[in-house]
């Protein structure tokens, strides 16, 4: 029979990658409690509209990269995409608008994308996710920028550049999107010189234009007028106020006119933290404001801002630094034992000994106590009990530190304690 395998752009994270993946959210944690943001764990699947209308339909992650199906009620429901559409929805049905503003949440699991895989992109990918809900003032975009930067900080990634623009609002957007539309199709090449995706793009959604790879249509735009000549009073402002703050932290951040976002409901500031060591997806961290968000899904006006961190791009990060995050913890003690007999007796041990706290483990297939020994040394044990035939039959376990080779002999019942001391001793040296 055919061996099944897990479907592509899905990965397995195991081992020495997960232990990478836990300290990253472990990292995330404490800035999250440092910052006052509080956790949500919320559902990975949705109704379908939540990111059709919050998303919006125009967009790549609509158009093209949902996991959308029908379930067994005939309901059309979606895996997420992304968490900020849930954690609005979130506060609009359970009335946070009620709470003290902003509300300020932060959270982490997978996200689902029909995309092409490759390095750093998945179709199962996860993202830490921090919101700041209910305030429209540029401190809260820069507090978000900030709680990203220290995320990074702490977890020793050096090199990052942090890129910011503002997409304006949906008073000056459309002037913006006519400008835009205007000098393409004034150009030389006019709309012939762009791309397929980006002909189609052009009606819909010109703003995406900014934002495609392909040489040609970089190209085209290269000269384009600049969204931040066309914002309005309030959102140039709202930008000059978000830049100063930056400044005022000492954020070494660069100004792109370029920057959009994949996702509609983005308004003034939008940025984006790159990293060298992810090749062409070199995204580690997207986000922005979004004012509108709220309203598109149904709900009055909820002014936001946020951003999302792709964990395996932070992990690929991790390694291409050669960020190190320490040794994996060993088993403090094993059981070696040399009879069927001591198998029993080495198993009430271990559950004594892991009940009394103690990183413990031995070997249950009755290998030679020789070979146990050599395990024992290589697994990096700090010490080793020893349930011989003399120990069984004196009632007695013996206990030797692999540092020194010593070895001493106590009372079976006294095991769990001496151990304990021992190992405490051991800590102080
Ligand atoms: P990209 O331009 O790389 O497609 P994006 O703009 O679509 O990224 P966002 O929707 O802003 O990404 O998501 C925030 C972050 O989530 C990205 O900066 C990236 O770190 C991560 N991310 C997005 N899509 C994927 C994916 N398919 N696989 C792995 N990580 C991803
Ligand atoms: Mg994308």
């Amino acid at each position: 029979m055919e061996m099944i395998k897990a479907p592509r752009g899905t990965k397995d994270v195991l081992g020495d990658e997960s232990r990478k993946w836990a300290h990253v959210i472990g990292v995330c944690r404490e800035v999250a409690e440092d910052f006052g943001y509080k956790e949500a764990m919320l559902p990975i699947f949705e109704h379908t509209e939540l990111f059709s209308r919050g998303i919006g339909d125009a967009t790549d992650v609509v158009e093209k990269e949902m996991y959308t199906f029908t379930d067994r009620g005939g309901r059309s429901v979606t895996l997420r995409p992304e968490m900020t559409a849930s954690v609005m929805r979130s506060y609009l049905e359970r009335d946070m608008s009620r709470l003290p503003q902003p509300v300020k949440v932060w959270g982490y699991g997978p996200m689902f994308r029909y995309e092409r895989p490759q390095k750093g992109r998945y179709r199962q990918f996860w993202q830490v996710d921090f919101e700041i809900l209910g305030s429209p003032s540029p401190l809260r975009d820069i507090e978000v920028i900030d709680t990203s930067m220290e995320i990074y900080r702490r977890l020793g990634i050096n090199n990052l550049s942090v890129l910011i623009n503002s997409v304006g609002c949906p008073k000056c957007r459309p002037a913006y999107r006519d400008a835009l539309r205007g000098f393409i199709s004034g150009s030389a090449s006019g709309l012939g010189g762009l791309c397929e995706t980006c002909r189609e793009r052009f009606e819909r959604n010109p703003l995406r234009i900014l934002d495609c790879k392909n040489p040609e249509c970089k190209t085209l735009t290269d000269s384009s007028p600049s969204m931040i000549d066309s914002l309005c009073g309030e959102c140039r402002e709202h930008f000059g106020a978000v830049t100063r703050g930056l400044a005022a932290i000492g954020a070494s951040v660069s100004v792109d006119n370029r920057l959009v976002r994949g996702l509609d409901y983005y308004t003034k500031t939008a940025y984006e933290i790159l990293a060298g060591e992810l090749g062409s997806q070199n995204a580690v961290c997207g986000g922005g404001r979004y004012d509108n968000l709220a309203e598109s899904i149904g709900g009055p006006r909820v002014p936001s801002v946020g951003f999302a961190s792709g964990i395996e791009r932070i992990v690929i990060t991790l390694e291409g630094q050669g960020v190190n995050i320490g040794e994996e913890p060993k088993p403090r003690v094993l059981i070696v034992n040399a009879s069927e007999e001591a198998l029993i007796s080495s198993v009430s041990l271990l559950h004594e000994l892991r009940g009394a706290g103690l990183s413990a483990d031995m070997d249950c297939a009755g290998r030679s106590l020789k070979v146990q020994m050599k395990r024992a040394s290589s697994a990096g044990a700090r010490f080793v009990c020893v349930i011989g035939e003399d120990e069984l039959a004196s009632g007695t376990v013996g206990i030797k530190d692999m540092s020194d080779g010593e070895q001493r002999t106590v009372s079976r019942n006294d095991a769990v304690s001496a151990l304990q001391t021992c190992l405490l001793d051991w800590g102080k040296r």
